[in-house]
């Protein structure tokens, strides 16, 4: 089924080991917060045990070796998604962080009053507020690319809404809801033909395939560490070099200038002129050991591991009465949203829990998407790479017997 040692794997999540209500615990919530192996954690622990110092600006051994370590990292992260330079990696807080980065300084370099921005109907509030913000403040306009019940973008659509004041389209590359794949190289050659650029939220996708910026020529792609096995606080947004070059910073600070007199200020050099104070050192350094520990699993069968996982479930799913699972079509990754007829989906999330079961629920930090299909909120499932099949048959046989219990 595959050659992944998965029984190998989930000895390097200790956290999965234990029980919760006196039950095994079983983690289907990692498009939340992937759960972190030990080679991430102790890399934390060394860092702040062995070589702990602020980046950049020591002149000490401590300082040093952990500047090597950051950016060795930084290097890293330009492999794993095939940027074109370490200039275009700036490391942040997470993916909610680079959206809002690139909507202020975008906007400040780029956005007029009129301008359009397009965003889709699927995406993730991140991806949806930094962006009204900014047209608030520049009086430009947000426009909406649909999607079909069946949870596909409308493509055929997009030129249509695409004119002279288009300045941007925002995109998630996978839904944190429904779980489509995007076609996001179609669309940005789209973009491109109209010189519109894109911005790619893979926060669910880097994780799950595997990623290669140049290729599908993104002007901006932002993900989070935390979801991908790495710590929590840490961020990337990778950026063209030519578009990073006119925007003006995000924050002011430490690290981020050239020169500093009270009548003027001059900014570093990219990446550190969107680096603004000290940044996560232990995070990111960790964030590094993560790459690692995904890259030697190989991203393309974890990949294709977590597919299987899906397929099965989906499968299981659908043979319980009454299922309605959403955007129920086969390109999609990582998570099953659904509700079952005539039961809230709190109470399932709640009851589950009590059972082992940790699954999402709710609205799911998008709001539009539960409007387009006139729902309060739905039950999440997410899987990762130390998931297995026997967990997918517990809590399919654990929802069997709540919905006896709650109809
Ligand atoms: N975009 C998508 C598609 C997401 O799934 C998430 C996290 N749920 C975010 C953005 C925001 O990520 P973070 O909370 O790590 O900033």
């Amino acid at each position: 089924m595959t050659t992944l040692d998965i029984a190998r794997i989930r000895k390097d999540f200790p956290i999965l080991e234990q029980k919760v209500y006196n039950k095994p615990l079983i983690y289907l919530d990692s498009a939340a917060s992937s759960q972190k192996p030990v080679q991430v954690l102790r890399k934390e622990e060394q860092l702040h045990l062995e070589y702990y110092g602020n980046i950049h600006r020591g002149a000490h051994f401590l300082a040093d070796r952990a500047t090597i370590e950051f950016e060795a990292v930084r290097d890293q992260v330009v492999g794993f998604i095939h940027a074109g330079s370490r200039e275009e990696i700036i490391f942040t807080k997470g993916t909610t962080e680079s959206i809002n980065l690139v909507a202020f300084s975008f906007g400040e370099a780029f956005i007029q009053a009129g301008d359009e921005i397009i965003l889709t109907e699927m995406e993730h509030h991140a991806n949806i507020v930094p962006w009204q913000m900014m047209a608030e403040r520049k009086g430009a306009n947000i426009v909406v690319l649909p999607f079909s019940d069946d949870g596909r973008l409308e493509i055929e659509r997009l030129e249509g809404l695409i004119n002279e004041k288009t300045k941007l389209i925002a995109v998630a590359h996978v839904s944190n809801t429904l779980g489509t794949i995007n076609p996001v190289k179609q669309i940005i050659a789209k973009a491109h033909k109209f010189g519109v650029k894109v911005l790619v939220d893979g926060a669910q996708a880097v994780k799950h395939l595997p990623v290669d910026v140049q290729e599908m020529d993104a002007d901006f792609y932002v993900f989070s560490s935390h979801k991908m096995y790495g710590p929590n606080g840490v961020g990337v947004l990778f950026g063209k070099k030519e578009l990073l070059e006119q925007m003006p910073p995000y924050q002011g600070g430490g690290e981020m200038i050239s020169e500093v007199t009270f009548q003027k200020t001059t900014f570093n050099e990219l990446p550190y002129k969107f680096e603004a104070g000290t940044p996560h050192i232990t995070g990111v350094v960790a964030f590094g050991e993560a790459i690692h520990y995904l890259q030697q699993l190989g991203v393309a069968e974890v990949a294709a591991y977590e597919h299987q996982l899906l397929e099965y479930a989906t499968q299981k799913l659908l043979e319980i009465p009454g299922m309605i699972i959403y955007g129920a079509q086969p390109e999609k990754s990582g998570v099953i949203t659904f509700n079952i007829d005539g039961i809230h989906s709190f109470d399932l999330g709640t009851m589950l829990d009590k059972m082992g079961i940790a699954v999402r629920t709710g609205r799911l930090c998008a709001d539009p998407v539960m409007q387009h299909y006139g729902i309060t909120g739905s039950v999440r499932v997410s899987f990762a790479v130390y998931n297995t099949i026997d967990e997918i048959d517990v809590f399919v046989a654990a929802l069997k017997k709540l919905i006896v219990m709650l109809r």
